[in-house]
């Protein structure tokens, strides 16, 4: 926990220098809204969309505000041809510095018309937010890392070290090929860095929009699916058999639901856990405490899983998350299968995990898929180190004064870990401030506020730049 120290030193000395950034339009920002509405606008989920095509415009739209051609690169991973890729090259004074890379994914989670209120992929402006599919997950900040390119270049920077931008295919799970690890493969040298940002973190608000604390993605969750399923024999459904697939496996859901994993705080959480307290109601922050001290303090837990966000933070979740089941509405069903999506806490084993839902149903009619391959072989825990997080003290102290900054334990993964076991020092920043749903990022009427990106978009600005300056 060294690395924190001076951490913890600096976020008591956090000055209150007022700014006024709102008051006018933010520099370039019609440009930057343009990238940004371009992004959203191009469809890039698996079912529908092309990440290939956004890279080729974002490509050209660099390239129409200056950017050098000869430093755009598009890859197209072989026999997938949407899942293209985009990187940029602005290179540093200093050849033997290692570089600052900006890594974003550009495909997002399936966005269906219907179930919108608003079209998810038209860039909708309304009441402060910006709605569309991948605002806040995580074209806003593609938008921002692209922007920053096209604005520093255009400045005449000469940084020390090169900077580099990646937006990548295929975070999120689908059929399109994962850019991040087809880049660390093929193209090492291209993205190598010493320092890489990507999502992850950024900031939280409470339900009044004030901000709590800046947070620093340290840790990730691991992810795992598990398959459960019952079959039978079937049958005309005007004569039930006493066994219905459908009702055991509804059965052991509800059980699976009401599955408590246990919660468990490691430095990360214990952290944001300790700088955030302070700053909500009373209530919540005398409980906050409380769970820190025994987190088997049933009542305080309570108050503190009233947030969906803290509530995952502390410990290994199982959602089902798809059901399929039945083959016609006149026969009792035959097989009913539910994925059931599990997020561990660094440390936790997928055994355990199924022990504990195993031993939840206790029901032998529903069975488990074979043990999925082990999801960590990958880090969850990337080394923070102060060359990354001082400069984001430095410049929380400017963008937003009086908020203190915190190492946290993310209840997703990201890409980070694909260059981390490639040996790139990756972490995740956003920031990007957001409510307790995060934006409903993978959900419906995705939305992130005009704002927390005009902020954030200020604060990766100069944040760069300082990593770009660093010996
Ligand atoms: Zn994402």
């Amino acid at each position: 926990m060294r690395q924190f120290s001076s951490l913890a030193a600096v976020m008591v000395a956090v000055s209150a220098v007022a700014t006024s950034a709102q008051a006018a339009e933010p520099p370039g920002w019609p440009a930057f809204r343009a990238m940004l509405q371009e992004m959203v606008e191009t469809d890039t989920s698996y079912a529908s969309g092309d990440c290939t095509a956004l890279a080729h415009k974002t490509a050209a739209r660099m390239k129409a505000a200056g950017f050098p051609a000869e430093n755009l690169h598009v890859f197209v991973p072989e026999g997938s041809p949407k899942s293209g890729n985009l990187v940029a090259v602005l290179p540093g004074r200093d050849l033997k510095a290692k570089a600052v890379l900006m890594l974003g994914h550009h495909d997002v989670v399936n966005a269906f018309r219907e179930d919108w209120t608003r079209d998810p992929y038209v860039l909708v402006e309304e009441n402060g937010e910006f709605y569309g599919r991948g605002v806040s997950d995580m074209k806003a900040q593609n938008a921002i890392f692209a922007d920053n390119m096209v604005r520093y270049h255009a400045e005449g920077l000469k940084p020390r070290r090169t900077i580099k931008l990646a937006l990548t295919c295929g975070e999120e799970p689908s059929g399109f090929v994962n850019g991040a690890a087809w880049l660390a493969q093929n193209q090492r040298e291209l993205i190598d860095a010493g320092i890489a940002v990507t999502e992850g973190g950024g900031g939280d608000l409470d339900d009044q929009g004030r901000k709590l604390a800046v947070t620093v993605m340290a840790a990730e969750k691991a992810t795992t699916n598990f398959t459960l399923e019952v079959t039978g024999p079937g049958g005309h459904s005007s004569k039930p058999r006493p066994e219905n697939p459908i009702i055991i496996l509804s059965d052991a859901l509800v059980k699976l639901g009401a599955l408590p994993f246990p919660a468990e705080f490691n430095a990360f959480s214990r952290s944001y856990f300790e700088a955030v307290a302070p700053r909500v109601d009373a209530e919540t922050g005398a409980a906050m405490r409380k769970v820190l001290v025994d987190p088997a303090d049933t009542a305080a837990m309570a108050i503190v899983d009233r947030s969906m966000s803290r509530r995952a933070m502390i410990r290994t979740t199982c959602i089902p998350t798809l059901i399929d089941g039945g083959h016609a509405s006149n026969a009792q069903p035959q097989r009913v299968r539910a994925t059931v999506n599990c997020r561990l806490l660094p440390g936790q084993s997928v055994a355990s995990v199924r022990a504990a839902m195993e031993k939840a149903i206790a029901d032998p009619r529903v069975k488990f898929s074979a043990p999925p391959a082990p999801t960590s072989p990958r880090p969850a825990i990337s080394t923070l180190t102060p060359q990354m997080v001082d400069p984001i003290v430095a410049v929380a102290a400017k963008v937003f004064p009086g908020v203190p900054v915190t190492p946290m334990q993310e209840t997703f993964g990201t890409d980070s870990t694909r260059l981390i076991v490639a040996g790139i020092p990756t972490f995740g920043f956003s920031a990007l401030f957001r409510g307790d749903d995060a934006g409903n990022i993978h959900g419906l009427n995705e939305h992130v506020s005009v704002q927390a990106v005009v902020d954030g978009r200020e604060f990766l600005y100069r944040l760069v730049k300082v990593y770009a300056e660093q010996r």
